[in-house]
């Protein structure tokens, strides 16, 4: 997928802030966070978005869960709360057709949100 940046990112041949990585999956800072912790999760394969999610993506998307709660964990907001969000085409403003869980925290957020 040489025009997605998140692919580019995953491939290494972007630059990001990466705060884990394992075989299936990969974390990195957003560049324009909108909260104190602001990572992005996404799958290191190219699915454009929740819309093509396949049966097989299935422990692929889990494990993206997974690791949230693992940085929630680690970044010490687990208990006092944090948020995942999935923008999905033009109504929810994705702006990147690479799935990526937006993981947000070390703030309050509204409820229901905008
Ligand atoms: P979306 O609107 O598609 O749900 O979210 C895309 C996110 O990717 C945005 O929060 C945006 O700030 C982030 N983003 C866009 N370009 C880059 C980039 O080059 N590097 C990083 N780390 N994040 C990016
Ligand atoms: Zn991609």
């Amino acid at each position: 997928m040489e025009d997605c940046l998140f692919c580019k990112i995953a491939a290494k041949q972007m630059p990001a802030k990466i705060v884990h990585e394992d075989a299936d999956t990969l974390a990195f800072e957003d560049i324009n966070p909108q909260a104190p912790t602001h990572v992005l999760v996404i799958p290191k394969k190219h699915i454009p978005t929740l819309n093509d999610v396949a049966p097989e993506d299935a422990a692929s998307m889990g494990h993206l869960f997974a690791t949230a709660a693992l940085l929630a964990r680690r970044g010490g907001f687990a208990e006092r709360g944090w948020r995942v969000v999935v923008n999905v085409n033009r109504d929810a403003h994705q702006l990147v057709f690479h799935v990526h869980l937006h993981l947000l925290a070390g703030r309050a957020f509204h409820w229901p949100p905008g």
